[in-house]
């Protein structure tokens, strides 16, 4: 049997590189370890924010999500003016 290196292990899941070299690491849940700088350009990539995966929603419902999400600036920022969606 080959032992097994604790550094052969301690890979990042998405460069391949030693996680405990290069970046911070983290543990991404279901997935591994991983960079922490790796982790959020995957979730770029991939498109998610939280738990929502953008690249799963229909266009009707990214539409709306984009329309909630300018409401929501819009409110936190009444100053910065406001946009009609409805026009
Ligand atoms: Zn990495």
């Amino acid at each position: 049997m080959i032992p097994l290196l604790i550094k052969d292990v301690m890979k990042c899941c998405f460069c391949g590189k030693s996680a405990l070299k290069g970046g911070t690491p983290t543990t991404v849940p279901g997935t591994g370890i991983a960079h922490q700088e790796c982790y959020k350009k995957h979730l770029i990539d991939e498109r998610v924010f939280k738990t929502l995966n953008l690249r799963h929603l229909q266009d009707s419902e990214l539409s709306e999500l984009s329309d909630l999400v300018q409401m929501e600036k819009n409110a936190r920022n009444p100053a910065a003016g406001e946009i009609d969606l409805w026009d």
